[in-house]
């Protein structure tokens, strides 16, 4: 049952509580004050007498290590207060990784690679999330890399990212920095399924290029490299999926891994890694919420709004035509032939990362394109990050022409566009 509070609602919390909230109905707006003590969510400190606004969707848990008074103004659909939370082990967690960015400091060393596994809603990105705001209060800057396609915290679907911190953390500020291509903190790289699974070859390829990049860049800024990074992944843990988490982990020279939720992932993960990475094991905190498959489809939808229309600060997307004939339009990976039909020295393997000419039809409505930085396809096309995406909102045969939704007016800052298997309807 729907909760209405009216006029606001005063909740004291206790040390070591936090309080969870959900909102569901369409159009719905709480806000939420922090009247007393000290109050984070999800690592980020609270303002005193500032108003937080939540809308629709929001799943939220306000956590104090001290005790608080909260004033919570609108209609959540649950909101309930958690003694049982696992932030103290988190806190934790996030001073070993100080400790070893301290000693980094001192031999002057990478610091952590942390990454952070553990099967679907389990609270992985929210883990992610309060590592990196602990690290940044502390100043801090730590690299965030996301190499989950499907549901990634703040990468488009279908991308993989690498994202830089500014002064101060903030998920929708990435959001926000997507407005306009090409924008420097950010390193995408494009996959184009949903999942790892669609193309394992491709995502393996594609993860390696971005960890050698990554690393590479480190050792450029010293606050950077002894900050570390904190590496989300996907919440495919079982056969190729956890093959994959082994690839990363070797691929980003990772020396950290945070399991959330299960023993088993845990004990394969202790097995198998060099002994100089600690794996530690860490519980769910009860207030994650789980999604079902058709709100993750929901969710994943509504990602790519955002990328065009923005989330909090709304955006202002450009439509444009583009002619065929301005178009280097490729996709990555050639439909399977038995090796007994490939030329000889090549595998059925290397037709997954085959980078394939498309003509332009009406089959494009509807698609995501990324725009490579390539300049031909001579070069590393799968290596090579992209400026950001267009959607096709219509094809004109007649008039040889795509007309797309960018968030950037035109010209394309570059004519090479690679196919995601992503579809998004731009209905606003
Ligand atoms: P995963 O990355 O493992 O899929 P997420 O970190 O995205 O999981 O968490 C799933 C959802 O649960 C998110 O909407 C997040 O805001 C919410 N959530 C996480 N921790 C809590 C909590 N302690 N209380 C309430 N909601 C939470």
């Amino acid at each position: 049952m729907a909760e209405e509070v009216k006029e606001g609602k005063d909740f004291t919390l206790e040390a070591d509580s936090e309080l969870r909230f959900e909102i569901e109905d369409k159009d719905a707006k709480v806000y939420v004050m922090l009247i007393s003590g000290f109050a984070e969510m999800f690592g980020t400190e609270l303002v005193k007498k500032k108003k937080y606004e939540f809308r629709t969707g929001a799943k939220v848990a306000v956590f104090t290590y001290h005790g608080c008074v909260l004033n919570v103004n609108g209609k959540t659909d649950v909101s309930y207060i958690s003694k049982e939370t696992p932030m103290v082990q988190y806190l934790n967690c996030h001073a070993a990784l100080e400790q070893m960015r301290a000693s980094a400091e001192e031999k002057d060393e990478r610091g952590p690679i942390a990454m952070v596994v553990g099967p679907l809603d389990v609270g992985k990105s929210t883990l992610c999330r309060i590592f990196l705001n602990y690290a940044v209060r502390l100043g801090r800057r730590p690299l965030y890399a996301d190499i989950d396609v499907g549901q990634g915290a703040i990468s488009i679907p279908g991308g993989l990212l690498v994202s830089k911190l500014t002064d101060s953390f903030s998920w929708s500020g990435l959001l926000v920095s997507k407005k306009e291509f090409s924008q420097k903190p950010l390193l995408v790289y494009h996959f184009g399924h949903k999942s790892p699974g669609s193309n394992n070859v491709l995502y393996k390829s594609t993860v390696s290029k971005m960890a050698e990049v990554t690393l590479e860049s480190m050792n450029v800024n010293k606050r950077t490299k002894y900050s570390g990074i904190i590496l989300n992944t996907c919440g495919w843990v079982k056969g190729d999926g956890y093959a994959h988490l082994l690839h990363t982990a070797q691929a980003f020279e990772v020396n950290a891994i945070f399991v959330l939720d299960q023993e088993r992932l845990y004990n394969e993960l202790l097995r198998d890694m060099p002994s100089f990475v600690r794996v530690v094991l860490l519980p769910k905190s009860g207030g994650v919420v789980e999604r079902s498959r058709d709100l993750r489809n929901e969710q994943r939808d509504l990602r790519i709004k955002e990328y065009f229309y923005g989330h909090r600060t709304p955006f202002y997307p450009f439509s444009f035509e583009v002619k065929f004939q301005d178009l280097k339009l490729y996709k990555i990976g050639a439909p399977p032939l038995p090796d007994s039909c490939m030329p000889i020295g090549m595998k059925a393997e290397d037709n997954k990362t085959k980078v394939v000419a498309v003509t332009p039809s009406p089959s494009l409505l509807h698609h995501i394109l990324a725009i490579s930085f390539a300049e031909t396809t001579d070069e590393d096309v799968i290596g090579t990050n992209v400026a950001g995406f267009v959607c096709v909102t219509d094809v004109d045969m007649e008039r040889q022409t795509i007309t797309v939704l960018s968030p950037q007016p035109r010209p394309l800052p570059n004519n090479v566009l690679l196919l995601s298997e992503l579809q998004f309807m731009d209905i606003v």
